[in-house]
């Protein structure tokens, strides 16, 4: 099997301050627990290119794009100034091409798989993207590099049928509001509820399988979900390609958020994912990083998600 991984040094100049919990650090736990399990060697490193404008206009507005653009600070000596587009989401000098990484990684990626060069991919990127808006940034993302990809293997691919798990502890309502009523596309989820930002629990079409559950949740629980609600989903939508929003901000020691998810709990999701991209999309998967940050709990995840998507575990 082939598995990539996609990054770019650019991804790692984006930052939002010091105090902020979405920080540069985040890729380099990564970088250093794939180098520690020995699996780094094993997988194909490719450089993120630039997303073209047109995948990302597919999905955010004119508006959306021109107000990170134009409001990226100019690169000063002291490389400290921000501009807040939200309370907690601000751009600093790297931020537009952060951006145009992250959604180019997953891009590339679904290009590359479709392709054949690769079985799946996963994308070592930020800024995250599964909260931003079609009209707007927000929740520490600026594109929304899964929606963009989705609509990119559909648009210029001619898929007919795709699939995006979210396992994100936050609900994904970027992605849920450029595909609600959209047929083509389901989208399967559990999100903390109540719990920023404070969306997804209503009914947003059926083709949005995203269920709330509370604080304290564990993977028992969760594994019940994805066998009783994705996977009969799924498996009725009999999807070309399966992307996945990987967050791992619902693990035990995440602070951001208060489920109970460990390792091999990903590591399972992602082996039955895995089985729905065999029998219907032949293997095809793109993953995305979204949330996650207690950096080792990060790493750790990473490791197990990867290592299955690999076929090492
Ligand atoms: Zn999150």
């Amino acid at each position: 099997m082939t598995t990539a991984i996609y990054t770019h040094p650019d991804c790692k100049r984006h930052e939002m301050g010091s105090w902020h919990p979405e920080c540069p650090e985040r890729l380099q736990a990564i970088e250093d627990q794939l180098i520690a399990s020995r699996i780094d060697m094993l997988l194909e490193h490719r450089d993120a290119p630039e997303a073209d404008m047109a995948d990302i206009a597919r999905v955010h507005t004119e508006d959306a794009i021109a107000r990170v653009r134009e409001n990226v600070p100019a690169l000063d000596e002291s490389h400290s100034g921000y501009y807040p587009l939200d309370a907690d989401t601000m751009l600093n000098a790297y931020s537009w091409k952060a951006a145009l990484r992250a959604a180019g990684a997953a891009v590339a990626a679904t290009d590359a798989v479709i392709a054949g060069e690769l079985d799946n991919a996963f994308c070592a990127i930020r800024p995250p993207g599964h909260h931003a808006r079609p009209s707007e940034a927000m929740g520490f993302c600026l594109f929304g590099n899964v929606a963009i990809a989705a609509k990119h293997a559909m648009e210029v691919h001619g898929l007919q049928r795709v699939a995006i798990v979210d396992f994100d502890v936050h609900h994904g309502n970027g992605t849920e509001e450029a595909f609600s009523g959209d047929s083509r596309v389901l989208m399967v989820s559990f999100f903390q509820h109540p719990f920023y930002p404070y969306s997804g629990a209503g009914h947003h079409g059926d083709n949005m399988v995203n269920i709330p559950v509370p604080a304290f949740t564990k993977g028992d629980e969760i594994r019940e979900i994805v066998t009783g609600k994705w996977l009969p989903a799924l498996h009725a939508h009999r999807p070309e390609m399966i992307f996945i929003s990987a967050g791992f901000d619902a693990h035990r020691e995440d602070d951001l958020g208060q489920m109970g998810l460990v390792e091999e709990d990903y590591a399972w999701i992602t082996q039955q994912i895995m089985m729905v991209a065999k029998e219907h999309a032949k293997g095809r998967i793109v993953s995305c990083l979204e949330g996650g940050y207690n950096l080792s709990a990060l790493g750790r995840s990473v490791v197990a998600h990867m290592k299955v998507l690999a076929g090492l575990d």
